[in-house]
């Protein structure tokens, strides 16, 4: 019987993914959070918050790190402001992390995720080491609050994540999943991608996209309606289930300038899954 839950990446004041109130009137239960901002991850927002996932017997998986400065307005943009790769606001970010991870700690989620960055591509270089000793300061952090890392699939190569994460060497490191980011960043077919990494996922985004028909990795795809892209809604998920799979099947939809058609989406959306999972165990 293939039963796991369905839910939603959301945000509660700030950040990526689908407004809280929107997941409460879905009626879902499970949530992925881009992190609050640093004035709401406080104990008495952690107590407030708590008390709002207990009235609607919602469980949050995942906390998602988030940082002011972050734009994914075109792929080369990202790569300059994204996560712990752009070397200004390393250290900085790295402080920050650590907050993040003692707040999530108060809501009692123990999985971080986090877009790291495009990571450099030369093994060898100062910055591929620097790159993999932040990280590997961040799982021992994160090993402290009994916490792991996820990281997010898409900027490069699923192989190349593989070996950046063997080069940390931490056991508390693992993937979250995006199928649309392979296909939105040109990296590849999605469904095989994850049959490399099935071992190391702790988490997915029901996301969906259609590459770009300009130049790959350098243009955006299109983000999409899951189910109505490239990805293959249908195979992505009984891939998840072969491989053994049985977190949350969260929902990202990432239209915040269209709020309706966002909510009605992700409706659609889980409507999709939960057909697909009938499938399944049929
Ligand atoms: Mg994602």
């Amino acid at each position: 019987m293939y039963d796991v839950p369905i839910g939603v990446f959301t945000s509660i004041d700030a950040g990526l993914g689908v407004n809280f109130e929107v997941v409460c009137e879905l009626g879902l239960k499970s949530i992925q959070l881009h992190t609050p901002r640093r004035e709401s991850r406080t104990p008495a927002g952690a107590s407030a918050f708590l008390y709002k996932l207990w009235e609607h017997g919602i469980k949050i998986t995942t906390i998602f790190l988030g940082f002011e400065g972050e734009s994914y307005e075109t792929i080369e943009i990202t790569s300059q402001t994204v996560g712990f790769v752009p070397p200004k606001t390393r250290a900085a970010r790295l402080v920050e992390a650590f907050e993040i991870s003692d707040f999530a700690k108060l809501l009692g989620v123990t999985y971080i995720g986090s877009h790291i960055g495009f990571v450099p591509h030369d093994r060898r270089s100062n910055e591929y080491a620097e790159v993999v000793e932040t990280i590997r300061s961040l799982c021992k952090y994160l090993q402290k609050n009994s916490q792991a890392l996820t990281l997010e699939t898409g900027q490069e190569s699923v192989q190349a994540l593989l070996t950046f994460i063997d080069d940390v060497a931490c056991n508390n490191i693992y993937i979250n999943f995006d199928p649309a980011n392979l296909i939105l960043y040109g990296i590849g077919n999605p469904i095989e991608a994850l049959k490399l990494v099935g071992r190391k996922v702790r988490g997915v985004h029901c996301k969906d996209a259609i590459a770009t028909k300009g130049t790959p990795g350098v243009d955006w795809g299109q983000e999409v309606p899951f189910g109505s892209g490239e990805v293959n809604a249908e195979e992505f998920i009984k891939t998840l289930q072969k491989i053994g799979y049985k977190g949350a099947l969260t929902i990202e939809r990432e239209i915040p300038e269209q709020p309706e058609k966002q909510k009605e989406e992700i409706g659609a959306a889980v409507n999709l899954i939960n057909s697909i999972k009938i499938k399944i165990n049929d």
